[in-house]
Parts: structure tokens; sequence; C-alpha cells
């Protein structure tokens, strides 16, 4: 299949943006505009719900929303199934107090649903290294009406753990640069990296890998984070299994007690996981997720989740118990 087939395949999602109305207000405006529920293939006004994200709609592949007064107000949100998945998955709490980090946030899909999901409560961080893109992420936050949100210009990497800022901070969403090499388009035969030769794309992936993991390392150390998702739309073992491989393995797992969060809290709904034979705990494949272009009607996206193990206290050695 080449990049024109896959896209035909692939509806035009929406995210309906719940900070500003509901999902159920959302469809009965498009069955006032003519729309009716019988799926995205069936006609040009047919349409969905999501099956696995809530808020998600499904059009027809070739709907255009770009001049729609719902997407200029911020009400709906044009982002991709595969990545509206990682802010799912790390559901940050609804609540007064909750402080979450979106470390690598332009242009913003993410911050905004995470903020969504945070039904504007609590504090949310959205770092972001670029100016030019920072400057986008912030037209984008306003657009979107996001109220807990404070933008910062800056790298991820350089801001401390031990920042009274960020010493409540439970949860973090990191979803850095990648090779992009899920992503499908109309114009994949343009990508400059098409003559490129083995040797010379596994330097640049090793690269990638190599910022990606120290991102996960710094995230760990945030003392109070209880939850990290690290996602890609890559579709490289290299940028996904290895580097959460390489994660669990390193000093700041080891002391920070993160483990892979089990399968049951990484939308179990979706069956297509990680690839267990590049994991050393091939059974540690059913916690991650891919999307696969061309398979799943998304573009190619890959989803982990650490959590930190606590010891709860009937399962402390006697000793320490009080
Ligand atoms: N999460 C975004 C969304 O859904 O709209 C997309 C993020 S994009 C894949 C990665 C972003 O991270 C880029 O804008 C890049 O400039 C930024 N970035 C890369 N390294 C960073 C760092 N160390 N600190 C902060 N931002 C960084």
């Amino acid at each position: 299949q080449n990049g024109d087939e896959r896209a035909a395949k692939i509806p035009r999602y929406v995210r309906v943006n719940t900070s500003c109305w509901s999902t159920d207000e959302a469809v009965q405006t498009f069955i006032s505009r003519g729309y009716s529920l019988s799926g995205p293939f069936e006609h040009s006004q047919g349409f969905a719900q999501d099956e696995h994200i809530p808020d998600l709609l499904l059009f027809p592949p070739d709907t255009q929303f770009t001049n729609d007064p719902l997407y200029l107000s911020g009400k709906i949100i044009l982002q991709d199934k595969a990545s509206c998945f990682p802010a799912y998955v790390l559901s940050p709490p609804a609540q007064q107090g909750s402080v979450v980090i979106d470390a690598t946030a332009a242009p913003g899909n993410k911050t905004s649903h995470l903020s969504a999901l945070m039904d504007n409560k609590g504090k949310l961080y959205a770092f972001e290294r670029d100016r030019k893109r920072f400057g986008t992420l912030q037209m984008m936050l306003d657009k979107a009406k996001c109220k807990n949100v404070e933008p910062v210009n800056a790298d991820f990497l350089t801001v401390s753990p031990d920042d009274q800022r960020f010493k409540n901070v439970t949860h973090i969403l990191l979803d850095p640069s990648c090779s992009g090499s899920g992503i499908v388009n109309r114009l994949d035969h343009l990508l400059e990296t098409e003559n490129e030769t083995k040797v010379e794309e596994e330097t640049r992936l090793n690269k990638l890998a190599g910022f990606q993991l120290m991102m996960i390392k710094h995230a760990m150390k945030f003392p109070s984070v209880q939850r990290i998702v690290y996602s890609t739309c890559s579709i490289h073992a290299t940028e996904n299994e290895h580097v959460v491989q390489q994660a669990l393995k390193s000093d700041e797992a080891n002391e920070g007690h993160f483990e892979l969060a089990p399968s049951e809290q990484v939308l179990p709904s979706w069956k297509r996981r990680g690839y267990p034979d590049e994991m050393d705990s091939p059974s540690d494949a059913a916690s991650l997720l891919r999307c696969s272009p061309g398979d799943d009607a998304t573009n190619g996206f890959f989803v982990s989740s650490f959590v930190r193990h606590t010891v709860e206290s009937d399962e402390m050695p006697l000793e320490s118990r009080k």
C-alpha cells in the first residue's frame, strides 16, 4: 500500500474538546446538520463514535473541517486516533491540587487532551523547548480554552526535579521527538530519508533512542511521580521496545521502583500490543501498545506506561511493620 491508499482508509478523526462542551452535545450538533450515526464509510454524511476513545468521532476520510466554526472555535480538535492514546492511558487526576507535566508539548494536541481529562482542574505544566513551536502551543492552548495549563518555553532536561513547583507532580507525559516513521500521509515519497543507507538509518535511530531514554530517566527523578507515559509515532523497535527495555534497567528505574504498568491499565481493549521478541521478558510486551499503519486505520504509534511500585503495608517485611 502506498501513502495515498493507506490515507484513504483512515477516517477523519475528530476529538470533541470536552473543555468546551460534551460529546453528546457534539453528536447532536452533527445529527442536526444531517449526519447519521451509520459509520464513516457508509456515505458522505455518516459518522460514528470511537469504540476505544470515548470523546473521539469518526467521519469519512475526505471530510473537511479546517474552515468549520467548530474547529475554528476549538470545540473540536483534529487528532489521529492513535495520538489520543497517550493522554487517555496516563489518565491524569481530575481534581483540585493535582499536578501534571507534559514534557514535550507542541503543537499541543495531547496537552489540550490532558487538560480536558483533568476537567481543567489542578495544574498542567507544558514544556516546549523550541521557540517557534512554543508560539504554536500557546495559540493552541488559548483556542482550546485550557485554563489549568502553564506553558513553559524550556528544555525539560534542564528542569530540576527538586524544584518546589514540581514536588507534587504525579503524572508525566513524554511524547518526545522521534523518527515519525509511523506517520501516514500522501507525501511520504518526499521524505528526505528515502535515499538513506541502512547504516545511516541505524545511526539516526540510535541517536534518537539515546535522547528518548534520557527523557524517561529524567522523568523518573521527580519525587512524587506515580505514572509516566512514553509514546512515539515511530514503528521502529529501536525507539520503542528497546528504549523501554533500557529504561527499565536504568538506575533511575531501580532507585524509583518503576516497572511497566500491568496490561489491564494500558487500554486492554486494544488488541495490538508490543513486540514480544524485542523485550527481555516477552510477557512485558502485553503492557505495550502498538498501532500499525495500514492495519489499524491510524498512524503507526507506540505507547508505554511506567508506574512506581509502592509496597503495600501487608506486603512489607514483618520487621518494618509498626
Ligand atoms: N505532544 C505533542 C502533540 O501531541 O501535539 C507533539 C510532540 S512532538 C512529537 C515533540 C516536541 O517535543 C517537539 O515540539 C519538540 O520541539 C519538543 N522537544 C524535544 N525535546 C524537548 C525537550 N528536551 N524539552 C522540551 N521539549 C522538547
